[in-house]
C-alpha cells in the first residue's frame, strides 16, 4: 500500500508542552522582536521552522552515550569513539572536533585562505559565505543555471556548472584558488542535492589542477538518501555505500553536526591527510580547544559519534524526507508556489511569486515571515535581499540576489505531520489573502558586517 503519510518511525518518549501565542501577544513580539523573526523569544513561537541546525530530537541512544562521556582533556575515549565512526562512516583518518559548523570553518578557511582568493562552490551557505570574506576572499558560484529557477524541476539542482568551474579557475588563476568547495545537500539553493557523478566530475577538475576539493558536509546523509533515489547508477547501493563514496570524492569536509549528525551541537573538519590536518589544527587549538576535544565536552563527542552512526538509517531518512515531501505536496494543492522539487530539510517558498508587488529592495522573503508568523505563530527564515544582497564596491550600487525564499526548515524526529498540517494550513491562509499585503520591511539598524545583516537587523514596516 502506498501511504500519502509515511508514520513516524519513532514514538514520543519525553513530551515538550508548546502552546499557541494569541494575537495579541504575537503582535507584541513582533514590535519587541524589530520585526526580525530572530528577534523572538522561543516561547512566542509555536511551531519553529527557523532552522533545523541543532534543534532536532535525539535517541534513547544518544542519552545513554552522554553518560559515558569521558571529558578528559587530552586524549578522552568519547574523541576515539568518534574517531572510530568518522572512519567508519565517513572513511576519513584525520578528525577535528569544532564547536560547531562555523568554527569549521573558521579554523579551515584561515589556515588555508588568504585575502584577494577566490574560492569556486556550487553554492556557499550563508555563514561559509561570511567567513570567506572574513578573510579577504570571495566565493564564486559555479551552481547549474537550474537552480536559479524555483519552479523548475531538475534531479540534482545542487550540481556544479562544471564549465563555470573549469572557468572560474581560468579566469582567477589556479595560484588564487586555494580550494573548490561543494555544499551537499545545497541550502542555500533549497536543500537540493548534488549527484555522485557531478561530484566524480568535479574530482576530475580538482586534479587535473591539483586543487583540493573540499565538501560542506552538513547534509550528507540526504544528500546520499537523494542519490540513492534520483541517480539510477545508485539505485542498488545502501545509503550508508553512496555517503561513503561521496567522501571518497573529497579531500577534506567541513560539517555542522547540528544538522545531519543528529546533535544539537558539535562540529568536524575531517581530512584524509595528514598534511591537511596539521595545517588546519593550529587554529584549532586556538579558538576551539584542544585537538581531542575542539570546544564540544566529552559527552558531545560521544553522542556525536552515535548520531553518525543514525544519520545513515535508512527508515529515518526516508520519514524525513517523506515528510518534508508532504509539507510540499500540501502546499503545492493550494498553489503556493516553492523550490520544485522539495529538498531535503526544508520548503523553499518563492516569495518573489506569493508576494509579486512588493519590490525586492523592501524585502518580500521577510514580510512573508512576519505575516505567517502573525497568522499561525510559526517562525521561518527569509532567504534574500536581506541576507544576500551586496554593495558593488566600484558603483556602490545595490546587488539583488536572484532568488527570493521563505525557508521553512524541519526539525529532525521533531515535530509529526500533524503539525506539518497545521503550518500548510498557516501558510495558505496567508496565500489566500497575499494580494491585501501591502507593506515592506525597511532596515533601521544593521552591524557593519559584511553578509551578517539578517540575523541582527532591526526592522520596521513601510506601507507601499
Ligand atoms: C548550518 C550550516 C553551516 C554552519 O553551521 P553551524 O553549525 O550553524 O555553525 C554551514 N554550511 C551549511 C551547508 C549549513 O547548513
Amino acid at each position: 500500500m502506498v501511504r500519502r503519510i509515511q508514520p513516524e518511525p519513532f514514538r514520543i518518549k519525553m513530551v515538550e508542552p508548546v502552546s499557541i501565542p494569541d494575537k495579541a501577544q504575537r503582535e507584541e513580539a513582533l514590535k519587541r522582536g524589530h520585526f526580525n523573526l530572530f528577534g523572538l523569544r522561543s516561547e512566542d513561537v509555536y511551531i519553529d521552522l527557523l532552522t533545523d541546525s541543532g534543534t532536532g530530537a535525539m535517541s534513547k541512544q544518544q542519552w545513554a552515550a552522554l553518560m559515558r562521556g569521558d571529558e578528559a582533556y587530552a586524549g578522552a575515549t568519547s574523541f576515539y569513539a568518534l574517531k572510530e565512526a568518522v572512519k567508519d562512516i565517513l572513511g576519513f583518518d584525520y578528525v577535528i572536533p569544532c564547536h560547531q559548523g562555523r568554527a569549521a570553518e573558521n579554523v579551515t578557511f584561515g589556515a588555508l585562505v588568504k585575502p584577494g582568493d577566490r574560492i569556486p562552490f556550487n553554492m556557499p551557505f550563508d555563514t561559509t559565505r561570511a567567513h570567506i570574506f572574513n578573510v579577504g576572499a570571495e566565493p564564486v558560484d559555479c551552481v547549474i543555471d537550474e537552480a536559479y529557477d524555483p519552479a523548475k524541476y531538475h534531479p540534482f539542482k545542487g550540481n556544479v556548472d562544471i564549465a563555470k568551474l573549469e572557468k572560474a579557475i581560468q579566469t582567477y588563476g589556479v595560484e588564487r584558488i586555494p580550494l573548490i568547495m561543494v555544499t551537499i545537500t545545497n541550502n542555500s539553493g533549497g536543500g537540493q542535492p548534488v549527484s555522485l557523478a557531478n561530484l566524480r566530475e568535479v574530482r576530475k577538475v580538482a586534479d587535473k589542477y591539483g586543487i583540493p576539493l573540499f565538501l560542506d558536509a552538513a547534509r550528507m546523509a540526504e544528500n546520499a538518501y537523494f542519490i540513492k533515489t534520483r541517480e539510477e547508477a545508485c539505485k542498488d547501493m545502501s545509503v550508508a555505500e553512496i555517503l561513503k563514496a561521496c567522501m571518497d570524492c573529497a579531500d577534506a569536509i567541513t560539517v555542522s553536526a547540528k544538522k545531519d549528525p543528529l546533535v544539537n551541537i558539535g562540529g568536524l573538519v575531517c581530512t584524509r591527510t595528514e598534511d591537511l590536518y596539521y595545517k588546519i589544527l593550529p587554529r584549532v587549538i586556538l579558538f576551539e580547544g584542544f585537538a581531542t576535544y575542539g570546544g564540544l565536552a566529552g559527552r558531545d563527542l560521544e553522542c556525536l559519534a552515535q548520531g553518525l552512526r543514525e544519520m545513515v538509517q535508512e527508515d529515518y531518512l526516508s520519514h524525513r524526507i517523506a515528510q518534508v515531501a508532504y509539507l510540499g505536496d500540501l502546499l503545492d494543492e493550494a498553489g503556493v508556489p516553492f523550490v520544485k522539487p522539495t529538498g531535503g530539510h526544508a520548503i523553499f517558498i518563492d516569495a518573489a511569486a506569493f508576494l509579486p508587488h512588493i519590490p525586492q529592495k523592501y524585502y518580500p522573503a521577510d514580510v512573508l515571515g512576519v505575516e505567517v508568523y502573525r497568522e499561525g505563530a510559526v517562525r521561518g527564515i527569509g532567504l534574500g535581499a536581506l541576507a544576500f544582497a551586496t554593495e558593488d564596491e566600484a558603483t556602490g550600487e545595490i546587488v539583488y540576489p536572484k532568488l527570493e525564499l521563505f525557508r521553512l526548515a524541519i526539525n529532525r524526529r521533531t515535530y509529526t505531520n500533524s503539525h506539518m498540517e497545521y503550518v500548510a494550513e498557516t501558510i495558505i491562509n496567508v496565500y489566500k489573502r497575499r494580494d491585501s499585503i501591502r507593506y515592506g520591511l525597511k532596515v533601521d539598524f544593521a552591524p557593519a558586517a559584511k553578509g551578517l545583516h539578517h540575523f541582527l537587523a532591526h526592522l520596521s514596516p513601510v506601507s507601499l
